[in-house]
C-alpha cells in the first residue's frame, strides 16, 4: 500500500451561498463514480479532498481519472506521515534535492498543533539545513517548495507541486444540453466545453446511410465513448437524414442543399431536445470556417429554433480547437477519414449569404416538410455505448 496520498482541490467561487452543498455533493459523487472499482479510500474535508490507501501501482490511474472530473482544479501527490516533528522533518529532507534553494510553507487546518505555521516553517527549515550541507533558504524565489499540510485527522501531508486539472463546474450542475455530434474535430470539443461548465450532455448524430457508411456512424459512436470519460452516462441518439436529403436534391436548387439540410437538422434537433428535457442545442460552429458558418448562414439556420443554441467555438481558430481535441483525446478519432452527412449531394457552389425569404421559398417546394421531420424523429435510434 502506498504511503502517498492525492490531494484534490476544487474552485472556491461557486461554492458560496445556498448552492454550496449541491455543487459539493455532485462533485463528491462524480469522484466516487470515477474511482469506482479502484482500491482506495476517499476523504472529503472542508475545501479539499484526499484519496489514500491505494496500492502504488494504481496511483497514475487515479491521477488520470481525476483529471477527467470537471470541478477539480488541481491535485498534488503528497507524502504522508503523523504529527511527530522528527518524522515530518525526515520526510521533508528525503524530498529536497541535495543542491538547491528551498522554502517551507506550512498550512495548519489542525489549529491545536503545538507549533503555528510560522514556527513550523522556521523549525523545519533549521532541521533541513542541519542535515543537508548544500541547500540554502530562499523565501522569494526558491528552487523547491516543501508544502506541509497539517490535518485534523492525525495526518501530515508534504508535497512540492500541484498538477493543473480540468477545472470548471461539477458535471451535471449546469442543466441539460443536446450536442449535435458529427464525426468531425469541432463538435466533440464544443460538447467538452459546455460539459466543463457543468452541463449534462445528450448527443445527437445525423447520418445518411447508405450514402454515408456504417463506419461513419461508428466514428460518432467511438467519439461519444471518448466523451463519456468526461461526461459519464452520456446518451447518444442517431437519426437518418437520407430521405430528407433525397427530397431536397430532387425538389430544390442544388446550391441550397447545405442550408436546407442544416435547417432540417436544427428543427429535428429542437424536437429531440424537448423530448429529452434538454434546454439548449450545442454545436461546433466557428465563424467563417465553412460556407454554412457565415453570419448569414447561422442566422438562417438559427431562425428555425426557439431554444438557445450554444456555439462555444464561435470565436476560435482551428488550431486552437485542435489543441483542445488533442488534449481531451478526441483528435485522432476525429481525423479518421469518413464522410459526414453534410457532404452528401454537396453542391459545387454552396450559398455563403442565404436569406430567410429565399430559403423559405425553396422549402415551400417540399410539400411534405413536416411529415419528413416527424418521420425522421420517429425513427430515432438510441445507441448502447457500453
Ligand atoms: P465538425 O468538425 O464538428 O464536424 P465542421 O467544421 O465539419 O464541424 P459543419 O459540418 O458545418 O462543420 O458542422 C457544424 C456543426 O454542425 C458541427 O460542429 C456539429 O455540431 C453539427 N453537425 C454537422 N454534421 C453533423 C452530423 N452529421 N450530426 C450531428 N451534428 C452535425
Ligand atoms: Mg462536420
Amino acid at each position: 500500500m502506498s504511503n502517498n496520498v492525492i490531494l484534490v482541490r476544487f474552485g472556491e467561487l461557486y461554492l458560496k451561498g445556498k448552492n454550496k452543498d449541491y455543487f459539493e455533493n455532485t462533485l463528491k459523487n462524480n469522484i466516487r463514480r470515477k474511482l469506482e472499482g479502484i482500491e482506495c479510500s476517499l476523504y472529503f474535508g472542508r475545501g479539499r479532498y484526499v484519496v489514500k490507501d491505494y496500492p502504488n501501482a494504481v496511483e497514475s490511474e487515479i491521477i488520470f481519472k481525476l483529471k477527467q472530473v470537471f470541478g477539480i482544479h488541481s491535485i498534488s501527490v503528497a507524502k504522508r506521515c503523523g504529527y511527530e516533528l522528527d518524522d515530518i522533518a525526515a520526510l521533508a529532507i528525503s524530498m529536497i534535492p541535495d543542491n538547491c534553494t528551498f522554502r517551507v510553507t506550512t498550512h495548519r487546518s489542525y489549529k491545536k498543533y503545538p507549533l503555528n505555521s510560522l514556527q513550523m516553517n522556521m523549525r523545519l527549515g533549521e532541521m533541513i539545513l542541519d542535515s543537508k550541507s548544500k541547500v540554502s533558504v530562499d523565501l522569494h524565489d526558491p528552487d523547491f517548495v516543501v508544502n506541509v499540510d497539517i490535518r485534523e485527522n492525525g495526518d501530515v501531508y508534504l508535497y512540492d507541486s500541484a498538477v493543473k486539472c480540468a477545472g470548471g463546474m461539477p458535471y451535471g450542475t449546469g442543466g441539460n444540453g443536446l450536442l449535435l455530434l458529427s464525426g468531425g474535430i469541432d463538435s466533440p470539443v464544443a460538447g467538452y466545453m459546455l460539459a466543463k461548465r457543468g452541463m449534462n450532455l445528450t448527443a445527437l448524430h445525423f447520418h445518411s446511410y447508405p450514402y454515408t457508411s456504417e463506419a461513419a456512424k461508428q466514428k460518432a459512436i467511438d467519439l461519444a465513448r471518448i466523451i463519456d470519460s468526461y461526461c459519464p452516462g452520456i446518451k447518444l441518439m442517431c437519426i437518418s437524414l437520407t430521405e430528407i436529403q433525397e427530397t431536397i436534391h430532387e425538389k430544390c436548387k442544388p446550391n441550397y442543399m447545405i442550408t436546407l439540410v442544416r435547417r432540417f437538422m436544427m428543427r429535428i434537433a429542437s424536437k429531440v431536445a424537448k423530448d429529452n428535457a434538454c434546454g439548449c442545442l450545442i454545436n461546433g460552429e466557428s465563424l467563417g470556417q465553412v460556407a454554412s458558418q457565415t453570419l448569414e448562414s447561422i442566422n438562417v439556420t438559427n431562425a428555425v429554433v426557439d431554444i438557445p443554441v450554444f456555439r462555444p467555438l464561435i470565436g476560435m481558430d482551428k488550431d486552437e480547437i485542435i489543441e483542445i481535441a488533442q488534449r481531451i483525446g478526441t483528435f485522432e478519432k476525429s481525423i479518421e477519414p469518413f464522410e459526414d452527412c453534410c457532404t452528401v449531394f454537396l453542391p459545387e457552389f454552396p450559398l455563403i449569404k442565404p436569406t430567410v425569404e429565399k430559403v423559405i421559398e425553396q422549402e415551400s417546394l417540399i410539400e411534405n416538410y413536416d411529415e419528413l421531420i416527424e418521420k425522421a424523429v420517429s425513427q430515432i435510434e438510441t445507441i448502447k455505448l457500453f
